[in-house]
């Protein structure tokens, strides 16, 4: 191997002490002052890889190793080092670790590139401080939406508060704003959070694209009765219209085996939910994504005709609303190709798939071409203090990473 693996797992065992919970959670919230220390320790190692440091005026951590031809559009690296509140050791953590054990790589080698290198840290990726998130990464790109800067976490601070005790300049946003063009490609590591690759046993995965979520909010009203005198044929039962919706769905994203599709009803609200009233309005939310967007939008009218022949059936009116319609966001296929040229180098079959999660690549997919790179997580777990990879695996996912970055540098 051309990395140090030790040196890797050092750094992520030093990075796991800052905002440790328990043995093996961490809780590093975005814009707090644990996120800063996490901002002071991943630069110190920046420096050593020869880098310079800056935190711009969204939060984010930049490094920098300036290219010989500094005016090419850079090619920007990263993730991000805060947590989810009850999170793990290397969500966005080894995307931003394993991205400066590459670059100390190439500087040890004294590889000098004609283009500049950056690594980000992007801030509040997991937005669950102020409920919306990819903060840093939409910061960059001037994709900030109204009232952002008002939101209040659980305290009643703002964002904006938060910003500037962080030491930001929230009046100067435009100076932290990357142009049009003036980045080259964007290379995110990221660990699965699902359990494919555990499941398949192997170690890595070439990340297809991000598949948007399509977010449904469906209500449906009936007719309250009494459960003992209602006769069954008589009754506009809510909760019984949906419960053909939830099992229907299921049904509808399973049509294809081994498709990546997937769809979930994990909220339901019941009303005047009492065990001898029959329930009169009920409303749940439905998570639907897959990949392909053609096939989601087959889908989805599929769900809407199921659920306007259950409402049909059992006498209900209904009403759908879309809380969120993102569509599925690709890699480039000369990165993924490069990605799979490094991986057969080392020996190693790694399968394309796609990701459920979002990431911050998916807010740099609308600026530049980008690539991803998955990590196996033992049984898939995430958000959660138990998520685990190994060292190895990241040792191995730094190898294909750096071989990455020298491949692309050469475009
Ligand atoms: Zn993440």
């Amino acid at each position: 191997m051309k990395i140090n693996a030790k040196r890797l797992a050092l750094h992520f065992a030093e990075m796991s002490q800052i905002g440790k919970i328990g043995e093996t959670g961490t809780c590093r919230p975005a814009h707090s002052p644990d996120e800063k220390q996490a901002f002071e320790l991943a630069s110190s190692w920046m420096h050593a890889a020869g880098m310079q440091t800056r935190i711009d005026n969204f939060g984010n951590l930049i490094g920098t190793l300036k290219g010989s031809k500094p005016e090419l559009p850079v090619l920007m690296m990263g993730s991000h080092l805060d947590s989810q509140p009850y999170g793990g050791r290397f969500d966005g953590v080894a995307g931003v670790l394993c991205a400066i054990e590459a670059i100390t790589t190439l500087t040890e080698n004294g590889i000098k590139p004609k283009r500049t290198i950056e690594i980000i840290s992007f801030a509040d990726e997991e937005g669950w401080r102020f409920k919306k998130g990819l903060f840093g990464s939409r910061g960059i790109l001037g994709k900030l939406e109204e009232g952002e800067l008002q939101r209040t976490d659980a305290n009643g601070i703002t964002r904006e508060k938060a910003l500037i005790n962080f030491g930001c300049d929230i009046g100067k946003f435009k100076e932290s704003e990357y142009k049009a063009g003036s980045i080259f490609a964007f290379l995110e590591l990221h660990i699965e959070q699902g359990p494919i690759l555990d499941r398949a046993n192997k170690p890595i995965g070439i990340v297809s694209g991000i598949s948007g979520p399509l977010w449904l909010t469906v209500k449906m009203k009936g007719m309250a009765g009494h459960t003992g005198s209602v006769p069954m044929h008589m009754r506009q039962d809510a909760l019984l219209g949906a419960a053909e919706v939830i099992v229907g769905l299921n049904k509808i994203v399973t049509q294809v085996p081994g498709a990546p599709t997937v769809g979930t009803v994990a909220t339901i609200d019941v009303f005047p939910a009492s065990r001898n009233i029959i329930a009169e309005e009920v409303v749940f939310t439905l998570d639907l994504r897959d990949i392909d967007l053609d096939r989601r939008n087959r889908y989805e009218q599929q769900v809407r005709e199921l659920i306007d022949a259950s409402a049909k059936a059992h006498q209900l009116t209904y009403k759908v609303s879309v809380d969120t319609n993102s569509e599925p966001r690709y890699c480039a296929g000369w990165i993924k190709d490069i990605i799979g040229e490094e991986c057969k180098t080392l020996g190693l079959d790694a399968p394309e798939l796609m990701s459920g999660p979002f990431h911050d690549a998916l807010a740099l997919s609308y600026a530049c071409d980008y690539g991803m790179i998955f990590i196996r997580c033992k049984d898939g777990i995430s958000h959660n203090p138990l998520e685990y990879s190994s060292d190895e695996d990241l040792a191995l996912g730094t190898e294909i990473l750096y071989g990455t970055i020298l491949k692309v540098l050469q475009k």
